[in-house]
């Protein structure tokens, strides 16, 4: 049975998207059976993947909002499978509201492809509303990208409020799968005080590998490419191919 990582932090531009694609690429690398639900209204991880949100024939909204089935929703890529977004999916957090059970929505589309799958990224919008909330919910476990800069740790306690009350509420068993350094610049003090502050905040809970901040891992994407299609040989493709195996070794997969 597949594993569901929700990739989660409701502040921008930390890497959720990056670490989700790259994380996909790298574990279909391996032979694994990969799935990437987009589940934000940029639409980042589809484009990320080589998809074009505006030539899909169903998206992630079509899953939640019009009873898609997930598996018709399913596109296949050289990198991994994928569920497209597309930005209907900014209305989607207003139309759920109607909706019962209006949090579990996005857990009971994916409960029919989550067999086919070793592990399921689902890739959050940076904010903590109904979205990510359903992100939650239909989560195993959550993966955390912290951005290695001054304001780190400013929200992630939000954050950790957020998915206590998802725990007491309405998902018991949700967990902390990790959290993963990035932008992470080597040259300065900066960083490493950043990373063992974090650290020392998630004791255990932080990944080994810290993903640098390399360019190759900021233009992959404007190819539809994950970086290891790109330049396998950046210090990016790297970090990504170590924190792959690394989530393998802790998981089992
Ligand atoms: P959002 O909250 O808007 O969804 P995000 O958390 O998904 O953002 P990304 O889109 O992955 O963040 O990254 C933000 C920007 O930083 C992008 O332009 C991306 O290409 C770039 N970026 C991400 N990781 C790195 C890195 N390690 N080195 C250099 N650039 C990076
Ligand atoms: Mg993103």
């Amino acid at each position: 049975m597949g594993i569901i990582i929700s990739v989660v932090n409701q502040k921008g531009g930390v890497g959720k998207t990056t670490t989700a694609v790259n994380l996909t690429a790298a574990l279909h690398k391996r032979g694994k059976k990969v799935l990437l639900c987009d589940f934000d209204p940029q639409a980042n991880a589809t484009s990320g993947l080589g998809v074009d949100k505006d030539k899909t024939a169903a998206s992630s909204y079509d899953v939640v909002i019009n009873g898609t089935p997930a598996r018709d929703a399913v596109i296949h890529t050289a990198h991994g499978d994928v569920i497209a977004s597309s930005s209907d999916l900014c209305g989607a957090g207003v139309e759920l509201i109607a909706i019962p059970n209006r949090e579990f929505v996005l857990r009971d589309a994916l409960a029919e492809v989550k067999d086919d799958y070793d592990v399921i990224f689902i890739d959050c919008p940076p904010s903590l509303e109904l979205l990510t909330l359903n992100a939650l919910c239909a989560a195993d476990t959550i993966l955390v990208p912290v951005q290695c800069e001054y304001y780190a740790l400013e929200g992630l306690a939000d954050l950790m409020t957020t998915m206590r009350a998802v725990k007491r509420g309405l998902k018991p068993d949700l967990y902390l799968f990790g959290v993963v350094l990035t932008m992470f610049d080597g040259r300065t003090n900066f960083s490493a005080q950043v990373a063992e502050e974090v650290r020392r905040h998630f004791p255990g809970k932080v990944f080994a590998t810290a993903i640098p901040r390399n360019v190759r891992l900021a233009e992959a994407p404007s190819h539809g490419l994950p970086v290891f299609a790109y330049d396998k040989f950046s210090r990016g493709a790297r970090a990504y191919e170590e924190l792959a195996d690394e989530i393998i070794e802790k998981e089992g997969i």
